[in-house]
């Protein structure tokens, strides 16, 4: 579990961000048969349509519109609850299988009944993102349950500490970079001979606008941040000629357990709402919009890029 600590100071915004217009799925007409023979309808009327290819392994009796995430797969890390559950949600109700995972297994295993229980086409398993064995298995389990992988979300993160940068204890500040920024890396660098296999593939990373201008209380936090933004631009120069896409999202202030000690404490969520253009803590079923249109071909041509979700709050590097 992410802590901010008992209070949370939210700088003032210095620049101005510019908007992305994030867009719903396409409307549908007429009927295909996919070749696990469940009749879908479709149409496909320009890139931000759905995907034409159904999976062969794709498990969904889903019969209605053709969902523009159908046939894909998708990992989603740390996905059983807050923003990761909203995306995985948000992921397999746009049409793909999804993966999702965290350290205990008692949380897969409610966050799988709860997403099931929406006919929603989901495996899970316990992945600790730090452990080798952990991620092996995860990208195992996502072959041998769903045939191929088509989408890598990486979510997961902690912040064990509340301070400024240069106060954080030496092995506090390698725990925050192995979790979050060195496990981005190498689930990404594990993940690819898988994304390889598929056409147009696609990983999102999850930072944060506190790695643009660091909150003064999660200095080492804030910092990896940012390293998920360099990584991002890194990795998508080098996979743009193989046409996989690698953006990031970057959340402002959402109402989930990492975010609880700012919301529960009147004068703390006082403070950070009055930075808040849009007056109000964003919710992560709003980062879940974002991170499907960054998967989806509606954004096929976006690669390298970080979208703020802050409700107005601006970020700049
Ligand atoms: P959250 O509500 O506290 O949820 C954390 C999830 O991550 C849980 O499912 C937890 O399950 C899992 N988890 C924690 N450590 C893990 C690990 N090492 N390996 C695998 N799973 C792990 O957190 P959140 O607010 O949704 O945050 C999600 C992401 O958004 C993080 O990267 C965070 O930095 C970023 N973010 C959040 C905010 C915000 O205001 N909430 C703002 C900016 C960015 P288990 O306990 O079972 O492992």
């Amino acid at each position: 579990m992410l802590h901010l600590g008992k209070q949370l100071v939210v700088r003032a915004p210095k620049n101005r961000l510019s908007a992305a217009a994030v867009t719903g799925s396409g409307q549908s007409s007429g009927r295909n048969l996919d070749q696990n023979n469940n009749i879908h309808s479709q149409k496909l009327v320009g890139p931000n349509q759905c995907h034409k290819r159904l999976s062969s392994t794709s498990q969904s009796s889903h019969v209605g519109p053709m969902k523009r995430l159908a046939g894909k797969v998708a990992v989603v890390t740390a996905s059983t609850d807050g923003i990761g559950f909203a995306i995985a949600k948000r992921l397999a109700e746009d049409g793909a299988a999804v993966v999702i995972s965290s350290r205990k297994q008692k949380n897969v295993d409610n966050a799988l009944a709860e997403l099931r229980k929406l006919n929603l086409n989901v495996h899970g398993l316990k992945c600790h993102v730090s452990e080798p064995q952990d991620r092996k298995q995860l990208f195992e389990e996502t072959i041998s349950k769903f045939g191929k992988l088509n989408i890598l979300v990486s979510n997961a993160a902690t912040n064990p500490a509340v301070g400024g940068v240069l106060e954080c204890d030496e092995k506090v500040w390698d725990k925050i970079f192995d979790v979050n920024v060195k496990s981005s890396y190498l689930l990404a660098k594990e993940a690819l001979p898988l994304l390889r296999q598929e056409k147009g593939s696609s990983i999102v990373f999850v930072s944060s606008i506190a790695g643009y201008d660091a909150f003064e209380l999660l200095g080492a936090y804030s910092v990896s941040k940012t390293a998920l933004i360099g990584l991002t631009k890194a990795a998508a120069k080098d996979l743009a000629p193989e046409g996989i896409r690698v953006n990031c999202l970057a959340p402002g202030v959402i109402k989930t357990k990492f975010s609880k000690a700012l919301y529960e404490n009147e004068s703390a969520n006082e403070a950070a709402l009055s930075k808040i253009p849009m007056g109000r803590l964003g919710t992560s079923e709003e980062m879940a919009g974002v991170v499907s249109f960054l998967v989806s071909e509606d954004a096929g041509y976006i690669t390298g890029e970080a979208i703020v979700a802050g409700g107005g709050m601006t970020a700049r590097l």
